[in-house]
């Protein structure tokens, strides 16, 4: 046999024996941070079906894996799909078709945004805004109603702080809702002043007047909806917690989902009301590929910007003032044997310590030590320091939003004082507790930036770069910690750990490639760092 002969039988013979097996993408010349438990990293991975099929060196995947398409990274770094663990998506969906009023600095700059509005011709629809923040204003007082009595007197207007716990409504709208001088109602304030209402509402004070605002249709939905997940996409986000929406809203997402536009894994929190505790017991935990519905969203408290936070003593600026409970004890006593009975997750908002502490309790009561329910206190932003181990040694889950630290940093120590502020916003203390912590944003709170969470948490600085040395840094994470916060740890508030969160066999192919290195970048770049795709179950979106 001539040695040709040779060489093309025992090639043949070869291919025969390695017959390669079929994939639908092979990933290469990429840092991959995999997020696996020993964080490696890896230079290629391989997709099949919507999953990851294997991880390591392109030189050897190569020879086991025959890809229908190649994507060559350049050598840019990859990173599991980041996934926001405390967000509203169709609230912030919603604010889309609102006038944007964040970043506003006087009040007088809030009435500009609706030069859109100036005649009052239209008596039916109402103008909605969001986003004002009057801590950001020359005077830092909470706006009153008359401009907008004056320039649309017969006009629903309802405009929501940024913390969504207050809004200004003109009378108009006040009027729809049925609300007159000196209504009282528990857990919120109507203000009034001299006699009549200012239109300032904080807290369950807002429910009334916003039932009133009509609920877009489902194809108005779908738009907001759609450009929401695009601006998501473009941010490297493929997983978010929706914090607090009724059935009805969950069912037109879920249609959104099957039809197959809406391409976004949502996890998704019941508010606490009684249909939807009636709702979910009937139906089951809903769990698909990209949706999943098991817990509920409760709240404990206001917010401390709109001084609604719970507090254990007085404010340092407001004496013989100290928050309120948005309800009674003994609801959420309740609410936590239902939902330990039915075996869905209780999550719980509490910024204020005495708002934590009651929360804290009626928790660990239930859960009476470890345990793996993964029950959450959302914020977890003022913690007593006798309270702390109540997290750890019940396995209560603290979901923290780093870049809260970073916008608060400016005026909550007028609130709290200097001995409080150091038991807020202290996510390392938090995560000592557990060793895992899950990070969000609460947007459209806050931006929707994966990456500022990160900035914020690793460095302790607004995107401004301010303070120069950083806010409370011995509370800062390390980078690390902080990609896992957004990642695996995000997934595992969800019961998602198995599926998402990091980039390994059997897992979502979610990912997104960026032109920076998180792990090694210097401070700046973190924050400049361009997303440059987005990819979910495989499939480019971004
Ligand atoms: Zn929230």
């Amino acid at each position: 046999m001539s040695g040709w002969l040779l060489f093309i039988c025992c090639g043949l013979l070869l291919t025969a024996c390695t017959s390669k097996k079929n994939a639908d993408l092979l990933v290469y010349n990429a840092t991959i941070y995999t997020v696996d438990s020993s964080f490696s990293t890896a230079d290629a991975m391989v997709i099949k079906d919507g999953k990851i099929v294997a991880v390591g060196k392109k030189s050897k995947l190569e020879k086991e894996y025959q890809s229908k398409n190649n994507l060559n990274a350049e050598g840019k770094y990859i990173y599991p799909g980041f996934i926001d663990a405390h967000a509203h998506f169709v609230g912030y969906a919603k604010g889309l078709g609102a006038v944007d009023l964040v970043n506003t600095t006087s009040w007088n700059a809030v009435l500009a945004r609706f030069s859109d509005f100036k005649t009052d011709g239209d008596t039916t629809s109402w103008i909605i805004g969001r986003g004002w923040d009057q801590n950001d204003w020359p005077v830092k007082e909470f706006p009153t109603n008359e401009e907008l009595n004056k320039r649309y007197p017969n006009r629903p207007v309802y405009l929501s702080r940024i913390d969504g716990h207050a809004a200004l409504a003109n009378n108009k709208a006040l009027e729809l809702a049925g609300v007159k001088a000196g209504d009282t109602i528990s857990g919120g304030i109507y203000q009034v002043k001299n006699g009549r209402l200012t239109g300032l509402l904080i807290d369950n004070a807002m429910d009334k007047v916003a039932a009133k605002i009509p609920d877009p249709s489902l194809t108005a939905m779908k738009t907001l909806v759609l450009q929401a997940q695009k601006n998501c996409f473009g941010v490297g986000l493929t997983g978010i917690h929706d914090c607090g929406l009724d059935y009805e809203t969950v069912e037109k997402i879920a249609a959104l989902q099957q039809c197959g536009e809406l391409k976004m894994r949502l996890y998704i929190l019941l508010s606490d009301a009684k249909k939807n505790y009636e709702y979910l017991a009937k139906k089951g935990i809903i769990k698909t590929d990209r949706l999943n519905v098991r817990g509920f969203k409760l709240y404990a408290d206001g917010a401390l910007g709109s001084r609604g936070a719970c507090l254990l003593h007085d404010y340092a600026d407001k004496p013989g003032w100290k928050g309120f409970l948005l309800s009674n004890p003994a609801h959420f006593d309740s609410m936590a044997a239902l939902i330990k009975k039915n075996n869905w997750q209780m999550c719980t908002h509490a910024i204020g310590d005495s708002g934590n502490r009651t929360l804290l309790k009626i928790y660990a009561k239930y859960l009476d030590g470890k345990n793996d329910r993964r029950w959450r206190i959302e914020h977890a932003q003022v913690i007593s320091p006798e309270d702390f181990h109540l997290f750890g040694d019940n396995s209560i889950v603290p979901s923290v939003q780093p870049t809260h630290a970073t916008s608060d940093m400016y005026w909550a120590g007028d609130r709290l004082g200097k001995e409080r502020l150091k038991g807020a916003y202290a996510y390392q203390q938090l995560l000592k507790e557990n060793g895992w912590i899950p990070l969000g944003t609460d947007f459209p709170v806050e931006d929707i930036s994966p990456l500022k969470t990160f900035y914020a948490a690793v460095v302790r600085k607004d995107a401004k770069g301010f303070p120069a040395n950083g806010f409370q840094v011995e509370n800062a994470l390390t980078r690390e910690q902080a990609l896992r916060g957004m990642t695996i740890w995000a997934a595992r508030a969800a019961f998602e750990e198995k599926e998402k969160g990091s980039l390994e066999p059997g897992k979502f192919a979610d990912f997104v490639i960026l032109d920076g290195d998180l792990m090694t970048e210097p401070e700046a770049g973190v924050l400049t760092a361009k997303v440059l795709k987005t990819y979910i179950g495989g499939e480019r979106v971004f």
